[in-house]
C-alpha cells in the first residue's frame, strides 16, 4: 500500500472515531479487515505498534509487556499478535493517554482476554464509564491525579498528567531509559492537532503542555507521536511553533474585531497548507483557535 493510502485511512479512521460513527457499523469492521498492525522497534525495551487510530508504545522485557493506548476494539487481535512477535510475555498493563476511541477500544479485550490492569488518569474513567453501552471491562482499574511510575525490565517509566490540553484527562509516558517519550494527542506529526474543546481541552493549556514536554527531553529522545511517524524533538518544536504562530495570527483577526466567519474566509497564510488533512482541515483549525 501507498504512505499516501495509509495516511488517508488512518486519517479518515480517526475522524470516525471522533464523531462516534465507527461503534460497531459494518464498514467500520470492514475497514479493520485491511487494516495491518505492525511493530517497530524504538530504541531498546521500546517498540511502536501502527495500525489504525493512536500509535501504542510498548516496554517489552522480562517481567512482561507494558503498552500505552489499545487503538480499537476492531483491532484488539491484530493488537495482540503483533505484541507476540515482540515477546511472549503477558501484557501487564495498559496506559491510556486519553480517553478517545482510537485510543481506548482495545481495552476490554486486554483486561479480560490478557488479565491487563488499565491505568489512566481519573478523567479518563469519568469519560468513559459516561458513554453508552460501556463495557465495565473496559474501564482503567486504577486511576491517578497527577501521574504514576512504573518498575519493570529493569526500567522507569514515568507518566505525567497534563492538563486541559488535548482533552481533561491526557498523560504522556517517558521511557526514561531508552530515553523515548510517548505524546498521546499532545504531538500530531505535522498535522493541525485536534484539540478537544468539548472535553476540557484548551489550545492554551495544548501548547503550554507541549512546551513543557519539550522542556523534558533533548535532541536524542525518541518520540512517538499520538498520531503520524516516530519523531523528535525538532519536529516537536516545529509542531508547537506552528500552534503558537497560528494562534496569534487568528488572536490577532480577533482583536481587530474580525468574526470567526470572516476569519475562515480569509484564511491562513498558505505556508500552514501542508499541515491540513481529512479531519483537521484549514477551517476546522481556525474555528478551533478563534474559540
Ligand atoms: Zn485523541
Amino acid at each position: 500500500m501507498k504512505k499516501t493510502t495509509i495516511k488517508s485511512i488512518s486519517r479518515s479512521l480517526l475522524a470516525l472515531s471522533i464523531t462516534g460513527l465507527m461503534a460497531s457499523s459494518v464498514f467500520a469492521q470492514d475497514r479493520f479487515a485491511k487494516i495491518e498492525v505492525k511493530a517497530e522497534p524504538v530504541r531498546g525495551s521500546v517498540h511502536m505498534l501502527v495500525g489504525a487510530g493512536g500509535n501504542i508504545g510498548v516496554s517489552a522485557g522480562p517481567d512482561g509487556l507494558l503498552i500505552v493506548d489499545d487503538q480499537y476494539a476492531g483491532l484488539a487481535d491484530k493488537i495482540a499478535a503483533a505484541l507476540s512477535t515482540i515477546s511472549d510475555k503477558q501484557t501487564r498493563y495498559v496506559i491510556n493517554t486519553h480517553f478517545h476511541g482510537d485510543h481506548t477500544g482495545s481495552n476490554a479485550f486486554f483486561s479480560k482476554n490478557k488479565n491487563a490492569t488499565i491505568f489512566a488518569h481519573e478523567n479518563v474513567r469519568v469519560r468513559l464509564a459516561a458513554g453508552d453501552d460501556t463495557d465495565p471491562a473496559s474501564l482503567p482499574v486504577v486511576t491517578y491525579e497527577k501521574g504514576v511510575k512504573f518498575h519493570m525490565n529493569g526500567e522507569t517509566v514515568h507518566v505525567y498528567h497534563l492538563s486541559n490540553a488535548h482533552t481533561d484527562g491526557d498523560s504522556a509516558v517517558w521511557f526514561e531509559q531508552p530515553d523515548v517519550l510517548h505524546t498521546g494527542d499532545l504531538f500530531f506529526k505535522d498535522w493541525f492537532p485536534f484539540i478537544d474543546l468539548n472535553s476540557g481541552g484548551s489550545v492554551a493549556g495544548y501548547i503550554t503542555a507541549v512546551e513543557t514536554l519539550i522542556s523534558m527531553i533533548d535532541d536524542d529522545t525518541k518520540i512517538i507521536p499520538g498520531h503520524g511517524s516516530m519523531a523528535n524533538k525538532a519536529d516537536y518544536q516545529r509542531f508547537v511553533d506552528m500552534i503558537k504562530e497560528t494562534y496569534a495570527y487568528v488572536q490577532a483577526k480577533k482583536a481587530q474585531g474580525m468574526s470567526e466567519d470572516d476569519v475562515v474566509a480569509a484564511g491562513l497564510e498558505d505556508k500552514w497548507d501542508s499541515w491540513a488533512w481529512q479531519f483537521i482541515g484549514e477551517e476546522r483549525w481556525i474555528r478551533t483557535l478563534y474559540k
